[in-house]
């Protein structure tokens, strides 16, 4: 049986070395606490990665590995809305089919990003379907849900793409007559705006938006993937006038453009009423002249994007992978990025 003494020897003993130890062990892990404390602070300067790739590990043999720092997400939205910014207001014609939602959600995850953005969402139709309006209601963007059926016989038949067949008229023109109907009455203090008509399954940069919102009348920009092109573009002269087109495709068009690559001032909307897309007698490729010849002449026309010299949007390309280029007939440059 141990005395009492030797058991507060033993205590008194084992005690300093304890301690002793614990301290040792804390010096060793508080640098290591202190550089978290540093990355955090860093990540926070920097909130819009998600993570932040840091220098590969110190060991040499380690070299191609690399510590993953998470950091802060910081997400907010819709964006702001500015009393100062000119409202986009963005016009999407949509119809069901296996890919809908998945082209729904890439476009609203995009225009979460743009400021003062307003999306006119128009079903082909007989009803608003639940698909869309969960949608639209859980991406919390300002949207008008609008519906319109296209008549059976102007829908494709089969899987044939017949250009003469219109793709989206009726649901844009819906939307044109909405935004006259709206913004009509109190025109001179309605907010200023301006037009654009973004198709479900295009690619936009967010640069785009911003290159639109100073439309004075009608503004222009190359569109990729297009009539056989890399791009097709307005061409611009020297004095910043558009004088013509870059396409291959009959560039005799009034105004050889895809719907992607312009966007109308709202007031020149509500002051030509009578201007739509015509649904009836339209050659393929002059659904966009059927609209802007009513609004516009070459003349009047904004080059945007550097004077149509950059590629900020793509059109998703539907016609068989000619994708015509530089050099044929001199008319897209190779050295455009796209
Ligand atoms: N669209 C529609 N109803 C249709 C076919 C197309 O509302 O029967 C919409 C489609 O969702 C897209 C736009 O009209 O936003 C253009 O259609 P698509 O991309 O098929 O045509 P393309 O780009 O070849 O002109
Ligand atoms: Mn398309």
């Amino acid at each position: 049986m141990p005395k009492r003494r030797d058991i507060l020897a033993i205590v008194l003993i084992v005690l300093p070395w304890t301690l002793l130890i614990t301290v040792w062990h804390q010096g060793a892990i508080n640098p290591l606490l202190a550089a978290r404390k540093d990355d955090r602070h860093e990540s926070r300067r920097d909130s819009r990665n998600t993570f932040t790739l840091k220098k590969p590990c110190s060991s040499e043999n380690n070299k191609d590995i690399v510590e993953v720092v998470h950091t802060e997400y910081v997400y907010s939205r819709p964006p702001p809305w500015s009393d100062v910014l000119p409202t986009l207001h963005v016009v999407t014609p949509t119809y069901s089919r296996p890919v809908q939602k998945a082209e729904l959600t890439r476009l609203a995850n995009t225009f979460l990003h743009v400021p003062n953005l307003h999306w006119i969402l128009v079903e082909d139709s007989p009803r608003r379907t639940p698909l869309v309006t969960r949608l639209l209601r859980e991406t919390s963007l300002n949207y008008t849900h609008l519906n319109v059926e296209t008549p059976r016989n102007y829908k494709l038949r089969g899987d044939t793409r017949d250009p003469r067949i219109p793709r989206g008229t009726m649901q844009r023109n819906l939307a044109l007559r909405w935004l006259r109907e709206t913004f009509r009455s109190n025109n001179r203090h309605s907010q200023p705006g301006i037009v654009y008509f973004a198709d479900d399954d295009n690619t936009y940069s967010l640069e785009l938006f911003e290159e639109m919102r100073s439309t004075r009348k009608v503004s222009v920009w190359p569109v990729a993937f297009v009539g056989g092109l890399r791009y097709e573009s307005p061409k611009v002269n020297t004095l910043g006038k558009v004088y013509g087109w870059k396409t291959v495709f009959d560039p005799h068009r009034p105004f050889a453009i895809d719907m992607a690559g312009f966007a109308v001032n709202l007031r020149l909307i509500l002051f030509k009423p009578q201007a739509y897309f015509k649904l009836r007698g339209v050659k393929g490729g002059y659904q966009e002249s059927s609209l802007l010849r009513e609004l516009v002449t070459l003349n009047d026309l904004e080059p945007k994007a550097a004077n149509c010299t950059k590629v900020l949007v793509w059109h998703t390309r539907t016609e068989k992978p000619v994708l015509v280029n530089e050099g044929k007939k001199g008319f897209t440059d190779s050295n455009v990025e796209i």
